[in-house]
């Protein structure tokens, strides 16, 4: 061949380092990573890219991201499913505060009006606390969220990383 040698540098799919793919290694020839040693096929198509010759860690990782998955979903859905607790004690109250007024038929005056602001209060420390949990558990919700689209994304791209081994 009268072209000069073609040299390809690609990224380790593991270290990201650079591998140097001289022309001598053709498809489906094995290198591996001078940085970390992770084994590369070469697949020679419109481009040349390296694929991971061993798949096995691969997919030990895939298995332990299903399971990552599954827990923050189980998190995230247990997290959700608690919303409705701090709402339905306000409920409660407000239910328990009109019993006490309608049933006990309290005469107008003072007596009424200190109570009424006592309802008041105490209502308000309810929100305050109420507000403060649904704060806690919306940022538990959205961590998980996060992590679970982390780790989803994760999973596709081991995926797609073991599929594209298999082809070679
Ligand atoms: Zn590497």
């Amino acid at each position: 061949m009268a072209a000069p040698a073609e040299v390809h540098r690609v990224p380790c799919s593991h270290c990201r380092s650079e591998i140097t793919v001289t022309e001598q290694y053709a498809h489906g020839d094995h290198i591996k990573c001078g940085s970390c040693g992770t084994k590369h096929k070469v697949v020679r198509g419109d481009r040349v890219r390296l694929v991971i010759a061993d798949v096995g860690p691969m997919k030990d990782a895939l298995v332990q991201n299903e399971q990552l998955v599954q827990r923050l979903e189980a998190e995230l859905s247990h997290a959700r499913g608690s919303f409705g607790i701090g709402v339905n004690g306000i409920g409660i109250a407000v239910i328990y505060a009109l019993y006490q007024v309608t049933r006990n038929e309290a005469p107008l005056g003072k007596d009424l009006l200190w109570s009424a602001i006592g309802v008041a209060v105490a209502s308000g420390l309810l929100l305050e606390a109420v507000n403060y949990l649904f704060l806690a558990k919306r940022k538990a919700i959205s961590r998980f969220s996060e992590e679970l689209e982390e780790a989803r994304s994760e999973g596709v791209l081991l995926r797609q990383k073991i599929r594209e081994a298999g082809r070679v």
